[in-house]
């Protein structure tokens, strides 16, 4: 249960209210595990997944909004991927392009290497980081109905948002075998010229 007293997030949970909540976005998931649950759930949502780009996603994202600014980009980061890259967060702060939506999956675990701790297991709060780099908007969703209020907030208003979703570590396997990143960059490149409106 959160602090709230409400269910807890889980992978399913928090991914599918991106999918019901966001119309049309491009998707930037995190190595690991949230690749893994995202390729397990919605195998052909275009999305770029980034194979071995650890601490790199948020900074990749932020690229994908400002080339896109029409589009709503959704980066899925992970706690552990996130601490790597934590420059990263001070430069989207000062950039803040308002079509970047930057969800940390907070399992406070590295997934990738067998759930050992990462530093907010031991208190580091994500959201506070953000803010503390003027994201206009950072906060944290304890379970499924404030991470769905969450994500309205944002599209009643777009602004540069971090939402911290701490979830329950849990190992789900290896992601299925997906396309050469080849495909993955070509697939994407695709759907970042496609016009959704049109
Ligand atoms: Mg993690």
């Amino acid at each position: 249960m959160s602090e709230r007293g409400e269910e807890t997030n889980t992978y399913g949970s928090l991914l599918a209210a991106v999918v019901d909540e966001i119309a049309d976005p491009l998707l930037v998931p995190n190595l690991g595990t949230n690749t893994a649950a995202l390729m397990a759930r919605y195998p052909t949502l275009p999305a770029l997944h980034l194979w071995g780009g650890m601490g790199l996603t948020h900074s990749l994202g932020l690229g994908v909004a400002l080339a896109r600014p029409e589009r709503t980009v959704v980066v899925l980061d992970g706690d552990g991927s996130l601490l790597m890259g934590l420059g990263g967060v001070a430069t989207i702060g000062v950039l803040r392009p308002p079509n970047l939506l930057h969800v940390v999956l907070d399992n406070a675990a590295w997934g990738n290497t067998g759930g050992q701790p990462t530093h907010t297991a031991s208190g580091v709060r994500l959201e506070d980081v953000a803010a503390a780099c003027a994201y206009p908007v950072a906060v944290r969703a304890g379970g499924p109905a404030e991470f769905v209020e969450a994500l309205r907030r944002y599209v009643a208003e777009p602004r540069c948002t971090m939402v911290v979703a701490p979830l329950p570590y849990g190992d789900p396997g290896p992601a299925p075998r997906g396309p050469e990143p080849v495909l993955i960059k070509r697939d994407f490149l695709a759907e970042c010229l496609r016009n959704p409106r049109a």
